[in-house]
């Protein structure tokens, strides 16, 4: 089943069941607390915390979500993109738990040929948050579930929040069983990889005031009504229902990932290391094209400096695999716009502009590649010969500040050497330097303000003094 036909079904399934079809919001968040959506709920959230109120009670949605903190695992797992598609069913103080579950169960179990995704029951394990006895009921008496298929887990895993204050709740995870090839038994809890997480159905209850971690944050109440989010991953439903090990794999991500073996002249399946640099590429090329489409530009900060880690980390990975001096972002951004295209039609309609954004983005950090590793280069040569493990916080410094070396570039290229960085010992330069420049700042400021100014007063006029609004007297006069 293509990526494509996975939304269809999806939408159709949830339109034919009272939802209204939303189109997918831009990746850049309305959201101020946000700097990319990571999750279909987000153009919800006003609805869910009561701040407005919504045209519909039920909405279901395809939403382009950017994922940073994932960025560490794409290629190495066989489930986290940088970029991917959440499917979601939402229901704004309408329907809660007992209607949910089974909803989700009809649409994951159902044939193929009914409209469903035809999954075997007894593939899917699900999991409820500890204390939530009231969903372990509905899987197990209504849905009937088997308790061996049903898991408790806790904070970490089963209650969901945005990371930042704002609706959350208990959430039940449904998790498809791959088979023992993937790994061991035990469901869920003993196994992610082999257990692979397809959806999540959050009970939205709680307003959420403070959030400092995943498992640490102030709960300031109840929300004004119970609702409903899920968010399903389009890449990863694709993965089973395509057949294939990872999510780099599927019909439009592996696309990409071919045409880069293909100019790097790289076989994909051979080697675990070259492996893992064609996933980055395939995904960061497909994460650059969607985020430059919805109008982010590469830059040092926010979202730009998004675009700009994840465009550069492709460019390295091409690097890793012998590219050497050849551009090949054009050719691998013209597949992407491409096999995303048929979703999102728009990509081919802007492809000049994609083009030009990706395009020029790679000239210029070939350019500073180009002086900065020689200097790279020299700094581990150096480090080695002293028999050190770690490179010197001032040769960090030296790459940001004269070759525009990135901390997490340095960070990275040194990690492919096995060395460490003196990560401490750079941000205490590069702290010294901002002082340094909010001192002289400061000083020109005080130049600027021009003291000679009250000196010619005073010697004009004496000393003034002030003593309120009806009297002054001038001391000199
Ligand atoms: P995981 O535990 O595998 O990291 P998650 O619990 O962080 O996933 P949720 O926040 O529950 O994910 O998001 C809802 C759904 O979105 C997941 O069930 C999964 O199908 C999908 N999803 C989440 N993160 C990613 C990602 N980085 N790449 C692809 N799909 C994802
Ligand atoms: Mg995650
Ligand atoms: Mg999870
Ligand atoms: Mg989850």
């Amino acid at each position: 089943m293509e990526s494509a036909e996975i939304a269809r079904r999806f939408l159709r399934f949830f339109e034919e069941r009272g939802h209204t079809v939303v189109p997918s919001a831009s990746l850049i968040a309305e959201d101020p607390t946000l700097l990319l959506v990571p999750a279909g709920m987000v153009p919800f959230k006003p609805y869910f915390l009561g701040q407005q109120k919504p045209p519909f009670n039920r909405a279901t949605s395809v939403q382009k979500c950017v994922r940073t903190p994932d960025i560490d695992e794409v290629g190495k797992t066989t489930r986290h993109a940088t970029f991917f598609q959440m499917l979601g069913n939402f229901s704004f103080g309408d329907y809660f738990k007992e209607q949910a579950i089974p909803l989700a169960w009809e649409l994951l179990t159902k044939p193929e040929s009914e409209g469903g995704f035809g999954f075997p029951q007894e593939r899917l394990w699900v999991t409820v948050y500890q204390d939530d006895d009231e969903a372990y009921g509905i899987w197990h008496d209504k849905v009937g579930v088997p308790s061996e298929r049903i898991q408790r887990r806790g904070l970490e895993d089963n209650y969901w929040h945005m990371g930042v204050p704002g609706p959350g709740g208990p959430c039940s995870e449904i998790y498809y069983d791959r088979g023992p090839e993937y790994g061991r038994d035990g469901g869920p809890v003993a196994d992610e990889n082999r257990y692979l997480e397809v959806w999540n159905n959050v009970f939205m209850q709680f307003q959420l005031s403070a959030v400092r971690s995943k498992v640490d944050f102030d709960v300031a109440g109840e929300l004004p009504a119970r609702s409903v989010d899920t968010g399903m991953g389009l890449e990863r439903m694709a993965a089973i229902l395509q057949g294939v090990d990872n999510i780099y794999e599927i019909d439009t991500t592996y696309k990409i990932l071919d045409r880069a073996a293909e100019l790097t002249k790289t076989r994909y399946g051979r080697d675990e290391r070259a492996d893992v640099s064609l996933r980055v590429i395939a995904d960061h090329v497909r994460t650059g094209v969607m985020l430059v489409a919805d109008g982010v530009l590469p830059s040092n900060e926010g979202r730009g400096y998004v675009l700009r880690r994840i465009l550069r980390r492709a460019i390295r990975n091409l690097r890793l695999l012998g590219a050497g001096e050849e551009r090949y972002m054009h050719e691998l951004t013209a597949v992407t716009i491409d096999v995303m295209g048929e979703q999102y039609p728009e990509l081919k309609a802007d492809a000049p502009q994609i083009h030009g954004v990706i395009d020029a983005e790679e000239a210029s950090f070939l350019g500073t590649l180009r002086t900065g590793t020689a200097i790279f280069d020299v700094a581990v040569e150096e480090t080695r010969r002293k028999g050190k493990g770690t490179l010197a916080g001032e040769q960090a410094f030296q790459l940001h500040d004269t070759y525009g070396f990135p901390i997490d570039l340095t960070l990275e290229m040194a990690s492919e050497q096995g060395l460490k960085v003196d990560e401490e010992g750079f941000r205490r330069l590069m702290k010294e330097q901002r002082d340094r420049a909010k001192a002289d700042a400061a000083a020109k400021k005080t130049g600027n303000a021009d003291i000679s100014v009250f000196g010619q007063i005073l010697e004009k006029t004496g000393r003034v003094e002030f003593l309120g609004y009806d009297q002054v007297t001038a001391e000199a006069e």
